[in-house]
């Protein structure tokens, strides 16, 4: 099936190409920009001041579609979390994250994640699909005009968005940049490159091509500090190691907007958090201009690991910061409705292909076990949504 082209997938200059390929002026495009991405209208035939005719073309040819919303939750603390049905039993989420003087949004580039980090539940799920540019910019294109329905205010809500959803936005580079350059561009959320943060695992050769291409604020995990325990925690460690890593983020320092890496670094009890790690840690910082940012681990079912006692993590930030660097702890939110970091999409493991791999198999060890020869056996795969 050829589906018609969505126009939530067309930064700037994709619609202006779309325009003029419709026979249009390039200035409809940024009129197009606006009426979307601004307005927030999906209704193509109530762009009051574009021509009947070109409306009724365009409606014909080209649809504003996002994906359907899945469930909408709000946590005691104000957080709150959509899960988003992006087809064939995939389901990504994003979560709003409300503060006094600034509305963050956290937004998922991929379903699942291939790099398989050993705390984080999205990587236990495994890998989907990448996400298209406009499942990415649909999450702020919903969340923004949701929020600004629901608290009946005409001003901006999100004020600030983090690529640190489900997946690795750096292996999925393309979508991933088309969408920013959305979220930055003045016809459409005009964000500052201050308040897009990119967060990877260390994509090495990808985070210099962000730094020439669209240089937003770059958030590292870290997680370990050296490369034994790295190898362990952040697998891809074993294809970049801490040193290329380090090398990379000072490259990134030259075009970067903020004058500082951000190392997010995820405490795990009897793992990562002692003495010795943060004396490691404050060697590093004196090889790159950076911040650390501790991230209590957030448990989730059969991960086998601990969050470090709050002690502990406190003590860890007083050595790095007597050190002369720069830390925070993170502050824990929405826990009540599983959003915070790492537990994105942890209570909805049996839509994924890991889990479904997993219970194909156990049904067919189950019939085997019950004598049911190889060759007869069939095991329907999990459609969670029919
Ligand atoms: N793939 C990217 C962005 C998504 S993860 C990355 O790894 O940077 C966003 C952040 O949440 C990362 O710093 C990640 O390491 C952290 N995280 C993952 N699982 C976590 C967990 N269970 N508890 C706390 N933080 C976690
Ligand atoms: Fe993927 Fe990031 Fe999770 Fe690692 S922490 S598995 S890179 S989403």
């Amino acid at each position: 099936m050829n589906a018609s082209p969505n126009l939530l997938d067309m930064d700037a200059t994709a619609l202006v190409a779309f325009c003029t390929q419709l026979g249009e002026k390039p200035f409809r495009a940024r009129q197009l920009l606006r009426w979307i991405h601004v307005n927030g209208q999906s209704d193509i035939q109530a762009m009051s001041d574009l021509a009947k005719s070109f409306r009724t073309k365009l409606a014909s040819t080209a649809q504003i579609l996002a994906p359907p919303i899945l469930r909408d939750s709000t946590a005691s603390d104000g957080t709150r979390k959509w899960l988003l049905d992006v087809g064939c039993g995939n389901a990504v989420e994003t979560v709003f994250i409300p503060e006094p003087d600034r509305g963050t949004l956290c937004v998922s580039s991929q379903a699942g994640c291939a790099v398989n980090c050993s705390f984080c539940s999205t990587g236990k799920q495994g890998f989907s699909r990448n996400l298209t540019p406009g499942e990415i910019i649909a999450q702020l294109w919903m969340a923004e005009f949701l929020l600004r329905r629901d608290l009946n205010q005409s001003d901006r809500v999100i004020s600030n968005v983090v690529m640190m959803g489900m997946g690795e936005p750096l292996l999925n580079y393309e979508p991933v940049i088309t969408a920013m350059r959305l979220m930055l561009d003045d016809n459409a959320y005009g964000l500052s490159r201050r308040r897009v943060t990119l967060s990877t695992s260390g994509v090495v050769p990808m985070i210099e091509r962000l730094a020439r291409d669209l240089p937003v604020a770059l958030a590292v995990s870290l997680h370990a500090s050296n490369d034994r325990l790295r190898d362990q925690l952040v697998p891809l460690n074993k294809k970049y190691p801490i040193k290329e890593l380090l090398t990379a983020c000072n490259f990134y320092l030259k075009y970067a907007p903020r004058d500082f890496i951000t190392f997010e670094y995820c405490m795990l009890d009897g793992v990562n958090d002692f003495d010795t790690h943060a004396h490691e840690l404050i060697k590093i910082a004196e090889q790159v201009k950076c911040k650390f940012n501790l991230i209590p681990f957030n448990p989730f079912e059969g991960s086998g690991l601990k969050r470090s006692p709050r002690q502990r993590i406190e003590r860890f930030a007083k050595l790095l910061t007597d050190a002369g660097v720069f830390t925070t702890i993170r502050k824990t939110r929405g826990d009540d409705i599983d959003a915070a970091c790492g537990q994105l999409a942890g209570n909805i493991q049996d839509r994924t292909k890991l889990a479904q791999r997993t219970l194909k198999f156990t049904a067919k060890k189950q019939l085997l076990n019950q004598g049911v020869s190889p060759n007869d056996l069939y095991v329907e795969t999990i459609r969670p949504y029919s």
